[in-house]
């Protein structure tokens, strides 16, 4: 079967190329492998936490050469969301991820909610402000709920940890309003990560959750490969549960060396 080069990679980050401060075990050198194949990356989040720039001194500290506009992240789509639709949210997000939003006006009154990950906002007062927001909907008042992403849980320094998903699903039970779901694994999301003219055949996503990175991807008929480094617990499936992905692979790097030599075996 004729393998298809690959000319694009889209690159999860937190638990495929590093969890927390820690790089996962040779993907720096890895991803300059990548590039000199002459593969183009973007790294596709859904880190709410922390803002690009944040995120982007970070990816640098610990060792990764790359450009910030090369970060395609769900918060700053969501952005795009808040403003094309000229909402006023209450925002819970971390004071950090709150830069990449368009700022409040305080002459209108609040007509949204923004969920991501933000550990320290997540308690009874600013959930039920949340709450309050969303519960004066009505024939006259049209409210949204946007979900920066879903995701039920993440790969902490310290272990696996709660994501926001459980938050906006408790929001969505409370007020009946559904949540407008900006990140992966949506395929708005991908397909607007894609630069124009590019053969979705020839892109891959490499991560480490596989329903949010791989199967998101491949529904829009992109390569889905996923790595073991983060959130994704081999032990949890049976040889025939496996999520059905295009590759299971120990490491990003390991990817990587995939990628490569399927190219020259052409
Ligand atoms: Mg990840």
């Amino acid at each position: 079967m004729a393998v298809q080069r690959v000319k694009l990679a889209l690159i999860d980050l937190s638990g495929t190329l590093h969890v927390d401060d820690q790089p996962t075990v040779g993907a720096v050198e890895a991803l300059k492998r990548l590039r000199q194949h002459g593969v183009q990356v973007k790294f596709v989040t859904n880190t709410t936490k922390e803002s690009v720039g944040s995120l982007y001194d970070r990816l640098r500290k610990i060792g990764f050469e790359l450009q910030r506009d090369e970060i395609y992240g769900s918060l700053g789509a969501a952005a795009e969301y808040v403003r094309r639709n000229n909402l006023n949210p209450y925002y819970l997000l971390t004071d950090d991820a709150r830069t990449d939003m368009p700022p409040n006006d305080p002459e209108r009154a609040l007509d949204s909610v923004v969920v991501g990950l933000a550990p320290e906002r997540f308690c009874y007062e600013h959930l039920n402000e949340a709450f309050r927001v969303l519960h004066q909907r009505s024939v006259k008042q049209e409210v949204q709920l946007v979900a920066v992403h879903e995701g039920r849980y993440y790969k902490a320094k310290d272990g696996i940890a709660l994501g926001p998903g459980c938050f906006v699903k408790g929001l969505e039970y409370s007020t009946g309003v559904p949540a407008v779901c900006i990140g992966k694994p949506n395929e708005y999301f991908f397909r607007s990560a894609l630069p124009d003219g590019i053969d979705v055949a020839e892109c891959v996503m490499i991560g480490d959750d596989p329903n949010d990175d791989c199967l998101g991807a491949m529904r829009i008929g992109m390569k889905g490969y996923l790595v073991e480094t983060g959130k994704y617990q081999p032990e949890k499936y049976t040889d025939e549960d496996r999520p059905a992905v295009s590759g299971i692979f120990p490491t990003f790097s390991d990817v990587v060396q995939h990628i490569i030599s399927s190219s020259a075996e052409q």
